[in-house]
C-alpha cells in the first residue's frame, strides 16, 4: 500500500466511512469553485458533524501532514476554499448545522457554522428577530463561511458586514485545540478582542465551528423603490440627499446601469421592467424600520421633492412585497446574466464614496479604448462606495484568450484603483485569486503582522495553504 492510500485508510478508520469523501464523483462539488473557472484537487472530503469531530480531524491531519481546506457553501468568489493538491483535504461544515440557541430575549442566538444563511435567517425569523447579512448566495452559503469572508452583501450600509453582527465564536485550531469563545455579551472590552482574528481570515488560522450572532427588531416595515437617473454622479448625489432626508433608515442603496438590466433579461427572459430599461442610471433603494412610522410618507415625500427638482428622469415604488422582490431580481439576474457569458473579470473594488462616479466614468473609458471588442458592468452596493466593475469578453472567446484579456483589464482597473486609493477587495477576500495582487501591495509593517500571527497560530502553515499569503521561504 503507497503513503497515499494509508493516509486515506486512517482517515476512514478513524473518522469513519461516513465522514469521509474520496470518490472523486462523490468530492467534485467540493472541488469546483461556485463560477465552475478553477477546479482543484484534494486527497479527501471530511464531513465532520460535531465540533469535536472537527478537533479530531484536524489532530489527525496534523499526524499525517496534511493540508487543510475548511469549506462552507463553496460559493466564495476568491478561489479560498478549492483545494491544491493530494496533500490537502476539505474539510465541509455542512453536517455542523445546528442551532444550538435561539435568544430573542438576548437579541442573540448561537448557531453552528454549518448553518445555511437563508435557513438561519428563516429560524431568526420565525422568533420575531432579525438577522440582517443578505446576499444573492443566501442559499447555499454558510454562516461559517460568512464569518470567515467578513461577508458583506445588500444591508451593509445600515447594519455593517459579517464582523458587525459577531458576539462570539467557537473556532478549532491549527492544532485541534478548541477555543470557546460563544460569548452573547455585547460589551466585553477584556483585552484584544479574538474573535477579531478569525472573521475574513478565509479559514487560514483556523475553523470556526459555531457563531453567536446578534439579532435586531424584525423590520415590520420595508420600501423598496427603483428609481432612473441621468448619469451615475446623479445616483450618488441622489445618496447623498437621501440619507438625511429618509431618517437614515437606508438599508440598500444599490447602482445599476442599463446594460445590467439586460444581463438580467438574459437570466430570466421573462423579467419585468417596471420603468424602461435605457435610462443612462439607476438606483434601487430600500428603507427599513420597525415600529411606529410611515415610511411609505417618507420616501413617498423625498422621491416627490427629487422629481419635483427635476434630478429624477424616472422612478416606481414597490406597491407590494412581491414587487419589491421583483425588483430586485433584477438586482441578482444581473450576476446570473453575467454567468451565462462564460469565463470574465469580475472585480469587487471600492473608493471612497466621493469618487465612485469618478472611477467608474475613468475605468469604463480606459477598457472601452483598451479592449472595445468587451463588454463591461458596472453596478453595485455603492451606498458603501463597494463597485462590482466587471468586463466580459465576446462571446464564445476560446479560454486563453478570454485569461489574457481578463489579466490586462485587472490591470487597467487596479492601477486606475490605486490612484483612487482604493481596495482591491470590498467584500469577497482574497483567497487564491487576488493573493499576488493583495501581497505586493502590503505595506512592510502590515506583512510583518500577518505572517506573525499565521506563524503563532498555525506555524505548520497547514490551514488553507496558498491562500491569502505564502509562507515565506
Ligand atoms: C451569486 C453570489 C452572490 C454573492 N454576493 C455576495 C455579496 O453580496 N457580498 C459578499 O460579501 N459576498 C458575496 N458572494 C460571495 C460569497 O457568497 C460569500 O463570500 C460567502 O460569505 C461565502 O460563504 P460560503 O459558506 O459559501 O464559504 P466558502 O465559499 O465555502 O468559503 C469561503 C472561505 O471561507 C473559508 N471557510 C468557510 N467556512 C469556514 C469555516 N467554518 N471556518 C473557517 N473557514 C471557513 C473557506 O476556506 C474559504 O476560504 C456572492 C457569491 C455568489 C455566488
Amino acid at each position: 500500500m503507497d503513503a497515499t492510500a494509508q493516509k486515506l485508510e486512517r482517515l476512514v478508520d478513524r473518522l469513519g466511512a461516513g465522514a469521509v469523501l474520496t470518490e472523486h464523483g462523490d468530492m467534485i462539488r467540493y472541488l469546483r469553485d461556485w463560477p465552475g473557472d478553477v477546479e482543484g484537487r484534494a486527497l479527501a472530503v471530511l464531513r465532520p458533524d460535531t465540533t469535536q469531530a472537527v478537533a479530531q480531524a484536524v489532530r489527525l491531519c496534523a499526524e499525517l501532514g496534511l493540508g487543510i481546506v475548511p469549506q462552507g457553501g463553496n460559493t466564495g468568489l476568491t478561489e479560498a476554499g478549492t483545494p491544491q493538491g493530494r496533500d490537502q483535504v476539505v474539510i465541509s461544515l455542512e453536517r455542523l448545522n445546528r442551532i444550538r440557541s435561539m435568544s430573542p430575549d438576548d437579541f442573540a442566538a448561537v448557531v453552528e457554522a454549518g448553518c445555511v444563511l437563508e435557513t438561519l435567517k428563516a429560524a431568526v425569523d420565525a422568533a420575531d428577530r432579525y438577522f440582517p447579512l443578505a446576499l444573492g448566495a443566501q442559499g447555499s452559503c454558510q454562516i461559517g463561511g460568512n464569518v470567515s469572508t467578513n461577508a458583506g452583501g445588500i444591508n451593509v450600509l445600515r447594519y455593517g458586514m459579517t464582523r458587525d453582527l459577531i458576539l462570539g465564536l467557537e473556532v478549532v485550531l491549527a492544532d485541534g485545540t478548541i477555543w470557546d469563545g460563544l460569548s452573547v455579551l455585547r460589551k466585553d472590552n477584556r483585552g484584544i478582542d479574538l474573535k477579531q482574528l478569525f472573521i475574513g481570515a478565509e479559514g487560514t488560522l483556523g475553523i470556526v465551528t459555531a457563531v453567536a450572532i446578534k439579532l435586531l427588531p424584525r423590520p415590520e416595515h420595508v420600501e423598496t423603490a427603483l428609481v432612473a437617473l441621468p448619469s451615475v454622479g446623479d445616483v450618488m448625489a441622489l445618496y447623498r440627499r437621501a440619507r438625511p432626508a429618509c431618517c437614515d433608515l437606508i438599508s440598500a442603496f444599490e447602482l445599476m446601469r442599463p446594460e445590467a438590466l439586460a444581463f438580467a433579461r438574459d437570466a430570466y427572459p421573462d423579467l419585468a421592467y417596471p420603468i424602461p430599461p435605457d435610462y443612462p442610471a439607476y438606483a434601487l433603494m430600500e428603507l427599513t424600520a420597525s415600529g411606529p412610522i410611515d415610511l411609505r410618507a417618507i420616501l413617498d415625500a423625498f422621491l416627490e421633492a427629487e422629481m419635483e427638482a427635476g434630478t429624477v428622469l424616472d422612478g416606481v415604488v414597490a406597491a407590494s412585497r412581491q414587487q419589491a422582490l421583483n425588483l430586485w431580481k433584477i438586482r441578482e439576474g444581473m450576476n446570473e446574466g453575467q454567468a451565462l457569458r462564460g469565463m470574465h473579470l469580475r472585480t469587487d473594488i471600492s473608493v471612497p464614496l466621493s469618487r465612485v462616479a469618478d472611477y467608474i466614468a475613468e475605468a469604463s473609458e480606459a477598457i472601452a479604448a483598451a479592449l472595445p471588442q468587451c463588454d463591461c458592468a458596472a453596478y453595485g452596493h455603492v451606498g458603501d462606495g463597494n463597485i462590482h466593475f466587471n468586463v466580459l469578453p465576446p462571446r464564445g472567446t476560446e479560454r486563453a484568450a478570454a485569461l489574457a484579456i481578463m489579466a490586462e483589464a485587472k490591470s487597467i482597473l487596479y492601477a486606475i484603483l490605486d490612484r483612487f486609493d482604493g481596495s482591491i477587495s470590498a467584500e469577497h477576500g482574497i483567497g487564491r485569486a487576488k493573493k499576488a495582487d493583495f501581497t505586493k501591495r502590503l505595506e512592510p509593517a502590515q506583512a510583518g503582522m500577518l505572517i506573525a500571527i499565521k506563524q503563532a497560530l498555525d506555524p505548520q502553515w497547514r490551514m488553507n495553504p496558498g491562500s491569502q499569503l505564502d509562507r515565506p521561504q
